[in-house]
């Protein structure tokens, strides 16, 4: 077997800041291990604008984004192998890998991250009455084989879910020659970011159906037509309200989830995310085990991606020197009135850093709220939002001053009082 320091699982933007991390913290000793063939995860095949505002003040493209980070990495003489798939891990920290070059390995490494990003939830995942035709796609595969493969996958296209995969698309397939009848919506509100919204529907006049879901897939072989009809209260669709759209593409951009396998199959505490649950250092309930990015809740911006790697990276390499503890007063949070989950799931009181970042997303769009975070009951901070929206996710600095002793802390969405 062979030894290792650091391994890390993912060579997208979490995996590559967290290498750089590290290896700026001193770790010499760093594997990033990658299964497709190119360095950046998601980012190769998102050829629009929009990131970077934060990382670099700048807007970049997906590819240029990655580049830099990559550049990081190779500056540093960080080793990385692709085409490398982690097949398992153990809760001792033997990572198991293979690709063509190598076969089969095992490494024990000292330390993990886990930086595995997310995938799509499928037509499966929905159970789309109709034949299981050819031309249901989800909107990320689209967008691999139309940016990354260069294939065209449909001329009309209908597109279910406005998560901003979907959103991006439409425009992308619009801009390609192709006519997108529509994007019909589960929920009465859209999944996007706002500026997805108009950039990539409004402004090329492509209709949104909100509370409105596909009820049909209609064709032998290959898609023909779909029918959409509009939901009621519990999300079923209401009879006699069907419109027909002749289309050759249903493109599906219902949800992300994170790629947590590798965690969950050794029984890693989840959190509400579906990913693992973790302390304010991004550590697992395993000692040197961390997770970050994707993998741990769905983020919107890369950004946010970059500063979570960062945070991992760093305390890999706290715990590779010995100097990373866990105190025995720790705080547990919850998820509270509107808010889907929280991260991190628990923080470490004595050995938590002076300033603390909680980050949710909110379960539907709200006006007027205090984000209110109570410590067993009591307030200790509210922030006002004039709105909120579950596409958006919510970072809240907390000085560890406020969190005063053990026990709950709640996050909340509390309606502004009306005088
Ligand atoms: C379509 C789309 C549009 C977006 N638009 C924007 C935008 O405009 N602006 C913005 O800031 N952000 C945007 N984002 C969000 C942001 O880009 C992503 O959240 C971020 O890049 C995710 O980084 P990650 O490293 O967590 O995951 P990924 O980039 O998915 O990287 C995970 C990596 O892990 C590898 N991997 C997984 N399992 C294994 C395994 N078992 N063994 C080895 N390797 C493995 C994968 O191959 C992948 O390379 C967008 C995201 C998408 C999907």
């Amino acid at each position: 077997m062979i030894n290792r320091d650091l391994v890390i699982i993912g060579g997208g933007s979490a995996g590559m800041a967290a290498a750089v991390a590290a290896y700026d913290h001193g770790v010499r000793d760093i594997l990033i291990l990658e299964r497709t063939d190119l360095l950046g995860g998601i980012l190769n095949q998102c050829i629009h604008n929009g990131f970077g505002l934060h990382e670099f003040n700048e807007e970049l493209t997906g590819p240029e984004f990655l580049t830099r980070f990559a550049n990081q990495v190779k500056e540093r003489g960080i080793e990385y192998k692709l085409g490398s798939y982690v097949s398992s891990i153990t809760r001792d920290k033997v990572v198991t890998y293979s690709n063509e070059e190598d076969g089969a390995v095992q490494i024990q490494a000292k330390a993990i991250i886990v930086a595995a990003g997310c995938y799509e939830r499928n037509a499966g995942a929905i159970g789309i009455p109709g034949d299981r035709v050819a031309g249901i796609i989800t909107a990320g595969q689209a967008q691999l084989y139309l940016n990354e493969y260069g294939y065209m996958v449909g001329k009309k296209v209908f597109i279910l879910g406005s998560g901003d995969i979907g959103l991006i698309m439409a425009r992308r397939m619009t801009l390609e020659g192709a006519k997108v009848l529509g994007v019909a919506e589960l929920m009465p509100y859209s999944n996007g970011l706002n500026r997805n919204i108009q950039q990539c529907l409004k402004d090329f006049d492509i209709p949104l159906y909100l509370s409105h879901t596909v009820s049909k897939t209609i064709g032998k072989g290959k898609l023909e037509a779909i029918e959409i009809s509009q939901v009621d209260e519990k999300l079923r669709p209401i009879p006699g309200t069907e419109k027909r759209f002749e289309c050759d593409t249903l493109l599906l951009s219902i949800g992300l989830i994170p790629n947590n396998g590798l965690l969950d199959n050794i029984g890693v505490a989840q959190g509400r995310s579906r990913g693992s649950a973790v302390n304010e250092h991004l550590e697992t309930e395993i000692d040197g085990i961390f997770s970050c990015g994707n993998v741990l809740h769905v983020h919107d911006l890369v950004d946010w991606v970059v500063s979570e790697g960062k945070v991992a990276g760093e305390a890999a390499a706290l715990y590779l020197e010995g100097k990373l503890n866990r105190g025995s007063k720790k705080i547990v949070t919850v998820a509270g009135d509107g808010v889907g989950y929280v991260v991190p799931a628990e923080v470490d009181l004595e050995e938590a850093p002076e300033k603390l970042q909680f980050k949710f997303r909110c379960r539907k769009p709200t006006k007027n709220v205090y984000i209110t975070y109570s410590l067993n009951g009591n307030v200790i901070k509210r922030f006002y939002k004039q709105t909120i929206i579950p596409s958006e996710m919510e970072i809240d600095p907390i000085p560890k001053s406020l969190l005063t002793e053990e026990g709950t802390l709640t996050v909340s969405l509390t309606p502004k009082e009306v005088k």
